[in-house]
């Protein structure tokens, strides 16, 4: 059974839509890529961060001991301010109205067989010591409104460093203006979107 909580505040077309990206993500994903989808609409931007735990806190499998639990808590914490992962530029004015963090946990140990037909199992030996099955991923949702979106050239991400475990974002920016995608390391921590919005 996928454990995951979505709070009703996060019912609208956009979150309708990751929800679907999650439930396929989970247990596909890469350990070393997170995902993020930013998109701008008006004078709205959006980001959508969807990160293997093994990215975030070193593990995947359901957190249950104290020590385990408070890890997890501190890394929600971490990214219940989102200066710790991102920041935009001042001159852009741009307010947080909303956000959604939690971790979407799959750890059913009933649906093997559905797992058995990715062949990405591989990529995960070094996890057996805990629970070769388990996987759960961060995601987080941050909606800003701003004062001039089009001044928003550069977005640096603090992310890498405050989670060491951190691989690479693989970043989807869509505006009004065209999409396009940047994979985002830690040694060059930031994309640039002149004359992207
Ligand atoms: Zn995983």
């Amino acid at each position: 059974m996928r454990k995951s909580i979505y709070y009703s505040l996060l019912i609208s077309a956009m979150m309708s839509v990751s929800v679907a990206e999650e439930t396929r993500q989970v247990d596909k994903h890469e350990h070393g890529v997170g995902v993020l989808n930013i998109a701008t609409e008006g004078s709205s931007i959006n980001f959508e961060f969807m990160i293997p735990g093994a990215d975030i806190v070193g593990f995947e499998y359901k957190a249950k001991s104290d020590s385990d639990i408070a890890i997890v808590n501190a890394a929600l914490t971490k990214f219940g301010q989102f200066e710790n992962i991102f920041t935009l530029p001042s001159s852009s004015n741009c307010t947080l109205v909303d956000s959604m963090i939690e971790v979407d946990q799959d750890d059913d140990h009933d649906d093997h067989d559905e797992h058995d037909e990715h062949d990405d199992h591989d990529e995960h030996d070094d996890h057996d010591e805990h629970d070769e099955e388990a996987h759960n991923e961060f995601v987080a949702h941050y909606s800003f409104n701003c004062g001039n979106v089009k001044e928003i050239d550069r977005i640096d991400f603090p992310y890498f460093n405050t989670f060491p475990n951190s691989g690479e974002l693989e970043v989807q920016f869509v505006s009004g203006v065209g999409s396009t995608s940047f994979e985002v390391e830690g040694d060059k921590p930031f994309i640039d979107l002149k004359g992207k919005i």
